[in-house]
């Protein structure tokens, strides 16, 4: 049973309108009566419902994050898009950045920097993905990515305390594979070596559930987990959670 802080981070991706949010009741009710355990929960809803998730969560200790942002932290004639003070202004205090979905639609690490320092400015936390490929993990080429990514994205980044590491291996995400643990071992080792502050806090994501939590929960290094689709039904990720902690 792991003794340590662990935050539990919910990704919903695309997926949710304004009902979706009643599902969360469970959730609130197992966090309300669990305030006192090591549980940190955020929950990264899609832009549209950060605002009425930030009045529901009120009296709650969960807090909201978002999915990305632009790298302009100014207001400005592009259609579409929302910077880190909007996020902030409907209630966001974390980001995630450089996610794969994104990153596979062209986002490169130079621009994911720029997103970092915008909304590490405005004063949101930043949950920053890393994580190779299937084709590069077969090439071998996993810790040169990870070196790739942890050394462009955080160029010039200050504030580190407030970054969280994500590895995500992209042939994990959404297929029901995760890597051995001798693997994930061997690759937060790599990153963290990478990482010039030792102290930041790393977290597994990649199809986790609650049948492989027994086996991810035994790697000590990790400070927690980022979880897509099973964090979309609150039975499933309060299940996730409460194997992590017996
Ligand atoms: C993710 O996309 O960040 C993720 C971890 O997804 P899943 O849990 O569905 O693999």
């Amino acid at each position: 049973m792991t003794n340590k802080y662990m935050y539990f981070i919910a990704n919903w991706k695309m997926y949710g309108v304004l009902k979706t949010l009643n599902s969360l009741n469970r959730v609130i009710s197992f966090s309300k009566k669990n305030m006192k355990s090591k549980i940190k929960l955020i929950y990264c809803p899609p832009s549209t419902l950060i605002s009425m998730l930030s009045k529901k969560l009120k009296n709650s200790s969960i807090e909201i994050g978002a999915q990305n942002c632009h790298e302009s932290q100014k207001y400005a004639s592009l259609t579409g898009q929302i910077n880190s003070n909007m996020l902030k202004d409907a209630g966001a205090k974390f980001v995630i950045l450089g996610h794969s979905e994104n990153r596979q639609s062209g986002e490169e690490n130079k621009l994911i920097n720029k997103k970092i320092k915008s909304a590490l400015k405005v004063g949101l936390k930043i949950i920053l993905c890393v994580g190779e490929t299937l084709k590069e993990k077969n090439k071998k080429k996993t810790n040169k990515i990870l070196g790739r990514q942890i050394k462009t994205c955080l160029n010039g980044v200050k504030k580190s305390s407030n970054i969280m590491i994500a590895y995500e291996p992209v042939w994990a995400i959404g297929t029901g594979l995760i890597p051995n643990s001798d693997s994930l071992k061997k690759n937060i080792l790599y990153i963290k070596k990478k990482l010039k502050n030792k102290s930041v806090k790393i977290l597994y994501g990649g199809s986790v559930n609650s049948k492989n939590i027994r086996d991810l929960k035994r790697i000590d290094l990790l400070d927690g987990f980022l979880i897509g689709g099973d964090s979309r039904d609150s039975k499933k990720f309060i299940d996730i959670i409460k194997k992590t902690y017996n």
